[in-house]
């Protein structure tokens, strides 16, 4: 087991990629968005799949890349319902549920920490049910910075009251596992197997497992 849960009190968990299968996001903004813009403007969804996806690169790394609101207004589309209409692809990993029930058994404190938009967590947490698993959820909306800047950890321990030194992160963004790392994070996670229908993609600076259900003791 490669890690020891005795040395572990509180459990930060990410949400997309880490919790929920990444392919839903990647689907949604790299073929639907780029579909109904299309349509929109009478043109191919090769012209403007260019465009978009330049605009999205232009904000990777900033609270505006997961800010629906914002890309609405950028993009004259409304983004919150074009999500409703590819939800069924919304889907939650393997071995998820096992993991958030043992941390609950072992009674750990477990935190949700994304930098998703309000919208699209309550669109999520209605789709998967999972939010009664997790003592608090937060939206790096909330707090103002994205998981990629290391001011946000210390923004989150006023908010959550926890130990770096007894705390684990999985995510499955090396950026945030690095941030995390410089704030002292001590127990840091990759999920390799982010997006169901793409080959896992181990880290090569943190340890990647494919499902939590490797972190948990043998049964
Ligand atoms: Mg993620």
């Amino acid at each position: 087991m490669p890690v020891n849960w005795n040395d572990i009190d509180t459990v930060l968990l990410d949400m997309d990629g880490t919790l929920l299968d990444r392919h839903f996001d990647d689907h949604f903004w790299l073929e639907h968005v780029p579909k109904r813009y299309a349509a929109k403007h009478h043109l191919t969804v090769e012209e403007v799949k260019e465009k978009l996806y330049a605009m999205f690169r232009s904000q990777e790394k900033t609270l505006n890349w997961t800010d629906l609101d914002y890309w609405s207004h950028q993009l004259g589309l409304d983004i919150p319902m074009l999500k409703q209409e590819v939800d069924h692809l919304i889907a939650v990993h393997p071995d998820v549920i096992e993991f958030l029930d043992f941390l609950r058994s072992r009674q750990k404190g477990v935190h949700l920490v994304t930098n998703a938009h309000g919208k699209t967590l309550s669109l999520k947490m209605k789709k998967t049910r999972l939010g009664s698993y997790f003592d608090t959820i937060v939206s790096a909306h909330d707090l103002g910075l994205p998981k990629e800047d290391v001011a946000f950890w210390g923004r989150l321990q006023e908010k959550i009251p926890f130990d770096p030194s007894r705390t684990m992160l999985g995510e499955d963004s090396e950026t945030n596992l690095g941030t995390a790392a410089a704030y002292g994070i001590r127990y840091l996670i990759f999920v390799s197997s982010s997006n169901s229908q793409l080959p896992a993609a181990p880290s090569g600076q943190f340890l990647s497992v494919n499902t939590f259900g490797e972190l948990l003791p043998e049964r």
